[in-house]
This record gives structure tokens, C-alpha cells and sequence, in this order.
């Protein structure tokens, strides 16, 4: 058996030290940590390569006195705890009294301090652990500790570090959730001499959030108001239509400090079901402040991941505060146009024909007579319109419906003779909840007409808005079967019996009660096929067979938990029950659908998350036309 030796000193130390330091981003934490203990109102850190070859963190925090300083980077130094039963306070920052013990033995460590009631500072030097220089000096108020090459008697350490640019973006994390959870505190940040961030410190968490995040992510937030109660949640969240394909832009605060959280997370995320598309997530910074002793709060010291004693609590109340943010706080997305100048009045005739002359039209900017000059400015608009190849006016479909338009008055409801056409118009109006017809009459909607035969355009008060027919039937449908206890159902006059592949089969048959709760009677039939004896109402009329196929592979789409699978049902069954894009649909019923989707907060995304509604103000178009600048 090989002998056992005790480690000699400096080598246990710097095992012990590199368990504290990781990485520079680690050393940075701990400095800014008791910067923002020391009470500092400014915060300045600066790195260089990733901050391997450099870290300084400058506060105008209390400063620490002369007699104190080399205490201060003995191990288990701290002035922050006193006896055993300050460790169970976690609302003070760093309280180990490790880091700047560990970091002064694994770099070369210079540190400058003064308290504002001394005369003189101090500067003290350490490397490796050794004190090199120990003297009064003259400087500011506050402490500056600069760090220099982290690592640089531990190769073993040092192997591990990533690329300067890795060891510096994760600096900068640390960093920003520094920034963004002490509003109070100004922050700057120079990274290889160039100034990257800085906070105002006036106090405001959304003034943090916009400095960190940058314009275009914080004017998608809305606030969560400041909650009450043992668990109180505020912060912003993203409007349902910015969410993003990532994770990357998601922070949760548990008094004051950065951590990770599932439950937090998982319920924010639950809380945009319905209203963000799928596959994509909210952007968030959510801040959680609970009484300590109400409830337990378990945090790795080194770890960020959080554990609460009560998760569903912290669930509930993170759930319930981000759903009427988004409900109360979302308003419909708007168009802006491209704030090019209008070329008006400032071209010559000469260039006015030139330009008209050379950009091309397209087939539906002709019909449109857009093809004037002062349209090519605005040649590309934000909303593109998808089609397929076939030019927009040379449609079967779009021919026989203006046929049909030009027999009548303009923007009256076309002739029912019609209606013998593939396409059977929906009744929208019944199909709608009646809790949302409530202020439906009230509402002052005007309707202009359609485009595409597929946009609705109304116009209010003060604004345009550009509704798509089908997303705003299917998010009626769905709210319908959503909030009816019991589905209504539609006996069919024949059974249509409905042959699937065998897995699909399987799936339709192990979920036959939620087909039974979406309104559907089903029967095995044997050999992979089944009976349809029911649909739900809003159904009926509708290719029976089509449906059924739909719903088990909605079934049996992978990822989808059980939980959601009769969601899933919904969604097929409201989508197919809706008024389809292309389709003609009367004038009357298109009018009252804008009116539902106008006065209902809740039509605002259909149930995979798209917009149903565009708005354009009259603002925005005067400052187009040049009516207003
Ligand atoms: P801890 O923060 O856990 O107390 P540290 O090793 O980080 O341990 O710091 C040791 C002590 O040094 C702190 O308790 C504090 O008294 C003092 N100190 C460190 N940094 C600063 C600073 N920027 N301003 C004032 N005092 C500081
Ligand atoms: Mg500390």
C-alpha cells in the first residue's frame, strides 16, 4: 500500500484556492460582490484578454482600513459574518471569506484602498499568496484590487481556461446580471480598453435592463407589477410576439442575487401557452423576493441552481404574475414603416421619372395603382405576404371572387348565389364565445374591406388594423372549446368509418376519452379502422376522415406530454372549424370578427402563436405622408 503524505502547505492551498477561482469570471464575481457589500455607488471593472492577463475592480465603496488589510486575505477572513447563525442569512452577498484569500494565492494581486475618514490609503501587494509590498499611500476613497495573471503558478488550472473571448463573454455575463439585479449601483465595463457597458444607476430596474439588454429586446418588455405577500414577483417580461428561438435572454433574481431556476422558468414559460409560438421562448427577467424564514431556500454556494422547500408555490406565484402581465400589458403588434424621407419635393421631375421608371412593379402593386413614385421609397414593407407562385390577381379563386365583388356594389356582402362555390363560408359570429361578445357592439369598428382574401381591415378611432380571418377564427374556436365545461357534439347522419395506420390507430384508441371530451364519439372497428359516430359542433361539415388522421398524429407528435395532448385536439379541431385564408367569407361576418378580436384582449394570437392582428396608427402614417414629422 502506497505510504499517505500530508500535502505540503502551499499545495493544499492552491487545491483549496482553485476550488474557489475557477476561472476569471469567478475572481470578477467576488470582487464586484464586495464592492456592492462595501455600499459602492459606482463600480468600475476592467479586463484584458479575457481578464487571464488582467482584472481591476475600482468602488467608491467604505474601503477597508490599513491595519485590516492584509487580514482580509487570510483565509476564513471576513467582516461580514460574526457568529454561526449569520451563515443562514443569505441576503448578504460573498460570506465565506475565501475569495480574496484564494485569488491572491492562485495570481499576482495589487490593491489600493482607503477609508474616507483616514488620511492615508493603502497599497499592498501579494503574489502567490506572499506579501510583497505592505505601505501608506495616497488615493481615493473606495478600494481598486487589480488581478493579474490568474493562474500563472497553477498550469494545471490554467490548461482549463477557454479562449480569451469565452473567459471574457463569460465576464460579461457575470457582469450583467450584476448590473441588472442593483439597479442602484452604476456600473462600467472596459473590456481590452474599450468601454462596452454602463449602467445609471438612478435606481430603475428597467433603466438597468436597457442598458444591459440594449433597445431592441427591452422595448418588447412589458412590467410585471411589484407582487405583495411572502412571495412577491416583479420584473419585465417580453410581449408574446418577441419571444426568441433561444433561452439566452432569460434572468431570475432571488433576492437581489443571480440564480438558476426551473420552477421559475417552467412557469413563465407555461404562462405564455397559447400566446408565443411554439418552439420559441419568452425573454424575462424575472425578480423573486421571499421572506427568508417563510420559506426554505437551499443555494449551492458555488452553483446558481436554486431549490425552493414549496416549488409549487413559487410556481404559482411567478405563473399567475407574468399571465396578467402578458394579458393586461400586451398590445397588438404595429406596424412601423421604414422612416426613410419621402422622396416628395425634394427630387427633381427628372429623377421622379427616372425612379418610377426603374423599379419594377409587381402584378399586385399595379392592381393597387401603387406604382406611383412616391411608393418606391417604401419598396420592401415589414409585412410580406406569403403566396405561392401563382401571381396574387391570376388565382382561380381571387378572378372569380372579384368577378363576383364587381357584380355587386362595392363592399357589399357579395350574393349569396355563391355559396355554391368549394368554399362554404363559416358562420364566425356563432361560432364565437359569447363571453367575448359582451362589448363586441360597443366597440366603434369600421369596416373597410379585405385583402388577399384573407386580411380584414377596419378601421378605429385612431388606427388601421390588418386582422387575418383564419388565426382570428381559430383563436375564437379554441378559447370556445377552452372554456365550455362540456364540448358540445354533433350526432352524423351516417357513422363514417375512418382507417388509419396502425400506430395512429393505437394512439385514437388509448385516447379515446379525450376525444370524448373534444366532442368526438368514437368506436373501434377493428383491422385499424374506427367508427366516427360524433364531431364536435363546430365541426360538423367538415372531412371527417381528415380530422380524425390529424388528431393522432397531433397525438402522436413527439415532445408532446400528455398533459397537452387534448390542447392538442383543440388546436386541430379549431383550426379546421375556422374560416380559411383564400376562402371567401361575407363582408357581414368579417365585420364581426374584427369587432370580436377588437374587443377581446384575449384573441390576440391564435393557438400556435401568430398574430391575428396588425395595427397601423394614423400617426404612423402621417409621419409616412409626410404630414407630420
Ligand atoms: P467575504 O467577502 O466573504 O467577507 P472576501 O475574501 O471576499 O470575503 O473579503 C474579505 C474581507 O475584505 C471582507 O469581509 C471585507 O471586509 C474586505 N473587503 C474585500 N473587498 C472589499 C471592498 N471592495 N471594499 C471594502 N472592503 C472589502
Ligand atoms: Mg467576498
Amino acid at each position: 500500500m502506497p505510504k499517505i503524505n500530508l500535502l505540503p502547505k502551499g499545495t493544499a492551498e492552491l487545491i483549496a484556492a482553485g476550488e474557489v477561482v475557477e476561472r476569471p469570471a469567478s475572481v470578477v464575481k467576488e470582487l464586484i460582490e464586495n464592492s456592492i457589500d462595501a455600499g459602492a455607488k459606482h463600480v468600475t471593472l476592467e479586463i484584458k484578454r479575457g481578464g487571464i492577463l488582467y482584472i481591476r475592480v475600482t468602488d467608491d465603496g467604505c474601503g477597508i482600513s490599513f491595519e485590516d488589510v492584509p487580514t482580509a486575505f487570510l483565509r476564513h477572513a471576513t467582516s461580514k459574518i460574526r457568529s454561526a447563525k449569520d451563515l443562514d442569512s443569505i441576503s448578504s452577498l460573498g460570506f465565506r471569506g475565501e475569495a480574496l484569500a484564494a485569488t491572491s494565492i492562485v495570481s499576482k494581486v495589487e490593491l489600493f484602498t482607503k477609508q474616507a475618514e483616514d488620511l492615508f490609503g493603502t497599497h499592498y501587494l501579494i503574489d502567490g499568496g506572499e506579501q510583497k509590498l505592505y505601505e501608506e499611500s495616497g488615493c481615493p476613497d473606495g478600494t481598486t484590487v487589480i488581478v493579474r495573471d490568474i493562474f500563472y503558478n497553477t498550469p494545471a488550472r490554467m490548461k482549463f481556461l477557454k479562449k480569451d473571448v469565452t473567459e471574457g463573454n463569460s465576464v460579461f455575463a457575470v457582469l450583467e446580471r450584476m448590473a441588472i439585479s442593483h439597479p442602484e449601483i452604476s456600473f462600467k465595463f472596459i473590456r481590452d480598453e474599450k468601454t462596452v457597458l454602463t449602467t445609471p444607476g438612478d435606481g430603475k430596474l428597467y433603466s438597468a435592463i436597457y442598458s444591459v439588454l440594449g433597445r431592441e429586446i427591452s422595448s418588447t418588455f412589458i412590467p410585471v407589477p411589484d407582487g405583495e405577500g411572502a412571495v412577491r414577483v416583479s420584473g419585465f417580461v417580453c410581449k408574446p410576439a418577441f419571444c426568441r428561438k433561444s433561452r439566452a435572454v432569460q434572468y431570475v433574481f432571488l433576492n437581489g442575487r443571480y440564480v438558476q431556476s426551473n420552477t421559475v422558468v417552467a412557469a413563465v414559460e407555461q404562462a405564455y401557452k397559447n400566446s408565443a409560438m411554439i418552439g420559441k421562448y419568452p425573454a424575462f427577467v424575472i425578480c423573486l423576493d421571499i421572506l427568508p424564514e417563510t420559506v426554505d431556500v437551499n443555494v449551492h454556494p458555488a452553483k446558481t441552481q436554486v431549490r425552493f422547500a414549496d416549488e409549487k408555490r413559487i410556481f404559482d406565484a411567478v405563473y399567475y404574475s407574468v399571465k396578467n402581465s402578458i394579458i393586461s400589458g400586451d398590445t397588438r403588434p404595429e406596424i412601423v414603416l421604414n422612416r426613410k424621407p419621402a422622396p416628395f419635393g425634394r427630387m427633381t421631375a427628372e429623377q421622379y421619372r427616372q425612379q418610377a421608371v426603374d423599379i419594377p412593379t409587381t402584378p399586385v402593386e399595379k392592381a393597387y395603382g401603387v406604382d406611383k413614385p412616391g411608393f418606391a421609397a417604401k419598396r420592401e414593407p415589414r409585412l410580406s405576404f406569403k403566396s405561392d407562385n401563382t401571381p396574387f390577381f391570376e388565382r382561380k379563386d381571387v378572378k372569380e371572387y372579384l368577378q363576383n365583388r364587381q357584380e355587386s356594389a362595392p363592399f357589399d356582402p357579395p350574393v349569396e348565389e355563391k355559396k355554391a362555390e368549394p368554399v362554404v363560408a363559416k358562420q364566425a359570429e356563432d361560432n364565437a364565445p359569447d363571453a367575448a361578445n359582451d362589448n363586441a357592439e360597443q366597440i366603434s369598428v369600421r369596416y373597410i374591406g379585405e385583402a388577399f382574401l384573407t386580411y380584414i381591415i377596419v378601421e378605429t378611432d385612431d388606427s388601421l388594423y390588418l386582422i387575418d380571418k383564419h388565426a382570428a377564427h381559430e383563436r375564437i374556436n379554441y378559447n370556445k372549446l377552452k372554456t365550455t365545461a362540456s364540448v358540445e357534439s354533433q350526432q352524423l347522419l351516417l357513422p363514417v368509418s375512418v382507417r388509419l395506420a396502425r400506430e395512429e390507430f393505437d394512439a385514437v384508441l388509448s385516447n379515446e376519452k379525450l376525444l370524448t371530451d373534444a366532442g368526438f364519439e368514437i368506436e373501434d372497428f377493428g383491422n385499424s379502422t374506427v367508427m366516427v359516430r360524433a364531431v364536435p359542433a363546430m365541426l360538423s361539415g367538415e372531412d371527417v376522415t381528415d380530422m380524425i388522421v390529424e388528431a393522432a398524429k397531433n397525438i402522436l407528435k413527439k415532445g408532446v406530454p400528455e398533459s397537452e395532448r387534448l390542447d392538442r385536439i383543440y388546436y386541430t379541431v379549431a383550426c379546421k372549424a375556422a374560416i380559411k385564408g383564400g376562402n371567401y367569407t361575407t363582408a357581414a361576418e368579417l365585420e364581426a370578427l374584427a369587432k370580436k378580436v377588437l374587443s377581446n384582449n384575449d384573441i390576440m394570437y391564435c393557438p400556435h402563436g401568430r398574430p391575428v392582428a396588425f395595427k397601423l396608427t394614423r400617426n404612423e402614417l402621417e409621419k409616412q405622408f409626410g404630414r407630420k414629422v
